[in-house]
């Protein structure tokens, strides 16, 4: 092999830290060729940073545990050996290795290979570029480069063996072509079709894996979702998303940048995913995909409240007038105050939707300013039936006697409250829950 030297733009970008330049001068002074691999160096070639910066060495694991200090066998049985850091941070170092057996997901893997090897078992030629720090030399035998630069995701070798071989490489493409917005070259697209029947193969977990990870990383989620629904990985493996609607996918493009966190934004996304079905059947499907019961909860929750809200919110927000504070209040009491901003956030992304496909939706800014304020009113007001000045004990103390009666006079007592917060006074409350039960 005669490696090409990279050129001087992408080669600026080709800078492993240090410590990684360090580790791979290790293994080579004791004699074993070992290269930069895998996403890190693709993320550099395309100007990404990136954290991770896995290196390939002929070295098998006891040769690389022998030659460093501190060490993790992280995956040792696939020839896999943490290398850690002054700092702490663990860099992965792995043999080359063939695969002498595979079923659709597990493979068996064998040492003793070649990089050449080692790069023709990776899932995509952007995937398959190797850079040597200490020569600062790329190799790149299946041509990852030229497919970085005409922006498509294609499968090392033949397309149809390797995902035959592990079918979660179908996925990783859908992943792949929606992050960094490329195209899928129509051989490996083909590939991905005849996979789909096939998924079932894939463990829940490792499914749940995929969904979120590209909930988390991929900037047009709603383009993933869609090559999920086209290729057929939906109908497949999430039943109830198989003919998910534009809409919602687009509604999934339109959620904000995360307002704190990352997986703070992946929920959500997760939630708008989930909002065209009914709550119950969104549950089922979580639950199917082994998310957490806490999860399933969640999302359920939120999807009540959007459930309850979404056609009143569509009618108040295109209204000639805003939505008063009492109608607001109204609003966060039927989510429950935690889940407010969720459903705000999912309306303004389906809003959003909406007007992008032409259907009737709420002018974004009159969205936005009642949004600001039902987040105002929301943690500042009585808004539940918890808030009152007044319980359940208190009612009883005044007479009024426990079962379904009281549950009416706190749901009238808190209407009370909802249309001016200065009533939830004691005094006044007991006055007025005496007034309800004469009424009754
Ligand atoms: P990310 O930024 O998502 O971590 P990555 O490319 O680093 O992207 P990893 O899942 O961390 O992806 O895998 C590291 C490398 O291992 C890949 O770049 C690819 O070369 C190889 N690889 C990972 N999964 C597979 C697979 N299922 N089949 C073949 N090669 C794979
Ligand atoms: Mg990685």
């Amino acid at each position: 092999m005669t490696p090409a030297r990279a050129s001087d733009a992408a080669q600026a970008r080709l800078a492993p830290p240090p410590l990684v330049v360090g580790i791979a001068r290790t293994l080579r002074d004791a004699g074993f060729e070992t290269w930069c691999v895998g996403g890190a160096v693709r993320d550099a070639l395309l100007g990404y940073a990136h954290l991770d910066w896995d290196l390939a060495t002929a070295a098998t694991p006891p040769q690389v545990r022998a030659l460093f200090k501190r060490t993790v066998p992280v995956g040792i049985e696939f020839g896999t050996v943490g290398v850690l850091d002054a700092d702490n941070t663990m860099h992965e170092v792995t043999t080359f290795r063939r695969d002498v057996k595979t079923d659709g997901r597990h493979a068996v893997v064998e040492f003793g290979a070649s990089l050449d090897e080692d790069l023709a078992r990776r899932d995509f030629t952007i995937n398959a570029i190797a850079y040597d720090p200490l020569g600062e030399r790329v190799y790149d035998p299946h041509h990852g480069r030229e497919d970085l630069a005409r922006r498509v995701v294609r499968a090392v070798g033949t397309p149809g063996d390797r995902m035959r071989e592990d079918r979660l490489r179908a996925l990783r493409a859908l992943r792949f072509a929606a992050r960094f917005d490329f195209e899928i070259d129509p051989p490996t697209w083909r590939a991905v079709l005849d996979s789909a029947p096939h998924l079932g193969r894939l463990s829940r977990e490792r499914v749940k894996q995929e969904i979120e990870k590209t909930l988390q990383q991929v900037g047009r989620v709603g383009r993933a979702m869609r090559l999920w629904r086209d290729s057929g990985a939906f109908a497949s493996l999430v039943p109830a998303l198989a003919n998910i609607s534009e809409g919602t996918l687009l509604s999934l493009e339109a959620i904000p940048p995360p307002a704190n966190t990352r997986s703070d934004r992946a929920m959500q996304r997760l939630i708008a995913l989930f909002a065209e079905l009914s709550p119950r059947d969104a549950e089922r499907a979580l639950r199917d995909l082994r998310f957490s019961n806490k999860d399933v909860a969640w999302v359920g929750s939120v999807l009540r409240g959007w459930d309850a809200l979404h056609s009143e919110m569509l009618v108040a927000l295109t209204a000639y007038a805003p939505p008063t504070d009492t109608v607001l209040r109204r609003w966060a009491g039927i989510t429950g105050r935690t889940r407010a901003r969720s459903v705000w956030r999912l309306a303004a992304a389906r809003a959003a939707a909406s007007a992008a496909l032409g259907l009737p939706a709420p002018d974004a800014r009159v969205l936005a300013s009642a949004y600001r304020r039902a987040m105002r009113v929301a943690f500042r007001d009585p808004v539940e039936v918890g808030d009152l000045a007044v319980d359940g004990h208190d009612l009883q103390s005044a007479g009024i006697v426990a079962g379904p009666s009281m549950k009416v006079v706190l749901s009238r007592l808190l209407d009370f409250v909802l249309e001016d917060p200065a009533r939830n006074v004691r005094d006044q409350l007991l006055a007025r829950a005496a007034a309800i039960v004469r009424e009754l």
